[in-house]
């Protein structure tokens, strides 16, 4: 490994809040918003609570998402440059981060809607390569990976490939036609992943889900010139188990509940993204979970990422609230 100046320039993790609207059942409840967006850059905490000592009440990150933003932005400002340098041959990911029931979902499907589309937008625009994307999802349970475009075909196991690094075999890989398309695939995999929370009687608050987004270009001969070149790398855009799992081992004096609480990959996922933000010196944990093998050449080195991290506005939330923005102040 090469020293200062000769290893290629790693890239910071963009690191975004994107806080939801407070919901009819928190209304309800009387249930009130104790943190304000002061500009896009940061969030505070309006109200005076006996810790509140313990806590910092104002944090900064690199975008900040107010109840008010729509998806859309939130897509162009916290994902947009990640999810297009794939387009030019580099491997991403996007997360979202967040108590269940903050937003993760919502906002991660939205951003893969508007990420589609604009990469076709892109493809219309550059008719001087021909490109290629492929869609693939899958799911992980209890460190299980299962695929999402595929009902029967049980767990899938990981491969050690040399020149691919972490293969998921079997996986069902999807040329897609257009972006109405994608819409139909995000449906399937939704109704497959219900059918999966049904039958272990569980909610998705457990399970990770990754859609991937291949992208390969060729270039066409253009203008005299030929070249060809070949691109390919991916996006993955990864809807996180709920980060109450996460920090449920977190607190001190909670003992730990084998199996049922402990999130393997979620918690691997979390040591790996410390270690990435502090600069790669040392071992990273990728081989530890299942969640980031899958994910180890869409993360660090040259790979870009961006963590959108969720959280309700809600006083009854607060502590869980907390959590999120500590541990997207480790990420940044
Ligand atoms: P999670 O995946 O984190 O458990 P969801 O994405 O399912 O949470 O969101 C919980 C509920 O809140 C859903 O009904 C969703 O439509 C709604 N919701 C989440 N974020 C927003 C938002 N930014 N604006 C409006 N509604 C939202
Ligand atoms: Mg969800």
């Amino acid at each position: 490994e090469g020293g200062i100046g000769s290893s290629p320039q790693e890239e910071k993790i963009f690191v975004s809040i994107r806080v939801r609207p407070l919901n009819e059942k928190e209304i309800s409840k009387n249930d009130v918003s104790d943190w304000e967006c002061i500009n896009n850059t940061s969030i505070i905490f309006k109200h005076t609570l006996p810790d509140r000592a313990m806590f910092p009440s104002a944090y900064t990150f690199d975008r900040v998402f107010g109840a008010d933003t729509p998806t859309k932005q939130v897509y162009e400002e916290g994902a947009r440059a990640v999810a297009l340098s794939a387009v030019g041959g580099i491997n991403s990911s996007i997360f979202a981060y967040g108590q269940t029931s903050s937003g993760k979902t919502y906002t991660m499907t939205g951003i893969t809607e508007c990420a589609v589309a604009d990469m076709y937008n892109y493809i219309d625009m550059h008719k001087e390569r021909q490109y290629l994307l492929k869609f693939s999802a899958m799911e992980i349970y209890n460190e299980a990976v299962r695929d999402l475009l595929s009902s029967d075909s049980g767990p899938l196991r990981l491969l050690d490939d040399p020149e691919k690094g972490t293969v998921v075999e079997r996986l069902t890989e999807v040329t897609l036609k257009d972006w109405s398309h994608l819409k139909e695939l995000l449906s399937i995999c939704e109704a497959e992943r219900k059918i999966g929370e049904t039958s272990l009687n569980e909610t998705s608050s457990r399970s990770h889900q990754i859609m991937r987004l291949t992208i390969e270009s060729t270039a066409r001969e253009y203008r005299g010139m030929e070249n060809s070149s070949t691109l390919a790398a991916q996006v993955n855009f990864v809807d996180l188990a709920g980060s109450e799992r996460a920090s449920q081992t977190l607190s001190v004096g909670t003992r730990l509940k084998e199996g049922s609480h402990i999130n393997r990959s979620l918690l691997t996922l979390g040591t790996v993204i410390r270690k990435l933000s502090k600069g790669r010196n040392g071992h990273v944990p990728y081989r530890d979970s299942k969640l980031t093998r899958i994910l180890q050449n869409s993360l660090g080195g040259n790979a870009r990422t961006a963590i959108i991290c969720t959280m309700s506005p809600a006083r009854s939330h607060v502590e869980q609230s907390r959590n999120t923005l500590l541990f997207a102040s480790c990420a940044k």
